[in-house]
């Protein structure tokens, strides 16, 4: 017989530090020979498919036992299987298939191919390694949803006016569902006319981007930001406090005033002005956006480049700081 690595692991003579290392690994592993008769199945195999190793070894991975298939739902073992495709060309190969679980269900997996060759050079066999992907998928399938339902603004890629609709309904439900206190940021950039009345409208969406960008990268992950019109911005952050709201607002107009857009030599600053509140259980949607906007307004005419945040029954002005 010819002394060649898949004929070791036939026999069982597979070197156990490799038997160890294998089994140590997450990701999936097995090896084929030629005819894709299964060799070896790692633990990390076990634990995905659900398959034990004594019931898939000897078993030719084109019996179907993982009825691998495309995101369109092709089955892909016979036709089209990325293994038998570089056992017989040699060329690397990776692919986001669904393979069966011995209950049932689909798993998303990422699958990749490599060919093994003998010393003197002659293919024997091949590699696959496969990686659950569930977790990824259901947050590349919740951007794409997004996309889909409409909810992000095309221009800056944060949420849209619908998007800020639905998170505000959202975030005062929670408020009474999960006793927890919303904060309302309504920013808006000063004198943006100008902007684009300077510099054309061109360089008007760029500075849009800019501070979009700019605030988007001043939040934590739970808090939301969308834009609720031209040149307007809604931030809602929870659990909120007057003070954390003060903080965070404080930071959104700081980090703004000293951003720019750097274009042909010209730079592009812009300043915001803001108005926030810490939302009531008593709100609705209209009510909180009706205060927000009356600080803002105070805030347009105070001057601008200030916020002015409700503090029970009065406005109190605050402003970016100076460095
Ligand atoms: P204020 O400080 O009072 O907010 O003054 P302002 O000039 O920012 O406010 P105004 O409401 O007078 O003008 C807003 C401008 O924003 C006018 C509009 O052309 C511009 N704008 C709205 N949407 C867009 C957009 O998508 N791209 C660009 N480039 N400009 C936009
Ligand atoms: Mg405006
Ligand atoms: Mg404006």
């Amino acid at each position: 017989m010819e002394e060649n690595f898949l004929d070791a692991i036939a026999a069982d003579g597979f070197p156990e530090i490799f038997k160890v290392l294998l089994d140590h690994v997450h990701d999936g592993v097995y090896f084929t020979d030629t005819s894709r008769r299964i060799l070896y199945w790692n633990k990390g195999a076990e634990a995905i498919t659900g398959y034990r190793a004594e019931e898939v070894i000897g078993r030719s991975c084109h019996e179907n036992l993982l009825v691998h298939v495309d995101g369109s739902g092709t089955q892909l073992c016979m036709a089209v299987c990325p293994l038998a495709h570089t056992i017989r060309d040699g060329k690397f190969r990776e692919a986001r298939v669904f393979l069966k679980h011995r209950n049932g269900h689909r798993v998303p997996v990422l699958v990749r191919t490599a060919q093994i060759r003998d010393p003197q050079g002659r293919v024997i066999g091949g590699l696959e390694t496969f990686r659950d992907i569930s977790g990824e998928i259901a947050a590349f399938q919740t951007i794409e949803t997004l996309q889909e339902m409409a909810l992000l603004d095309p221009l800056t890629g944060i949420g849209n006016r619908r998007y800020c609709d639905n998170m505000l309904r959202v975030r005062l439900e929670e408020m009474s569902r999960l006793d927890v206190t919303g904060g309302v940021v309504f920013l808006d950039i000063d004198y943006f006319k100008a902007v684009n009345d300077t510099y054309g409208h061109q360089l008007g969406d760029l500075v849009l981007k800019m501070v979009a960008r700019t605030l988007a990268g001043a939040l934590r992950k739970v808090d939301f930001i969308g834009r609720w019109g031209g040149e307007e911005f809604l931030v809602l952050c929870q659990p909120a406090t007057m003070e954390s709201l003060r903080v965070l607002t404080t930071r959104l107009l700081s980090l703004v005033r000293c951003s720019s857009l750097l274009t042909g030599g010209t730079e592009i600053r812009v300043t915001l002005s803001a108005g926030c509140a810490l939302m009531r259980t008593e709100d609705t949607p209209a009510t909180v956006m009706e205060r927000v906007d009356r600080l803002l307004y105070m805030a347009k005419n105070t001057g601008r480049n200030c916020f002015f945040i409700e503090e029970g029954e009065k406005a109190v002005q605050g402003r970016p700081s100076l460095a």
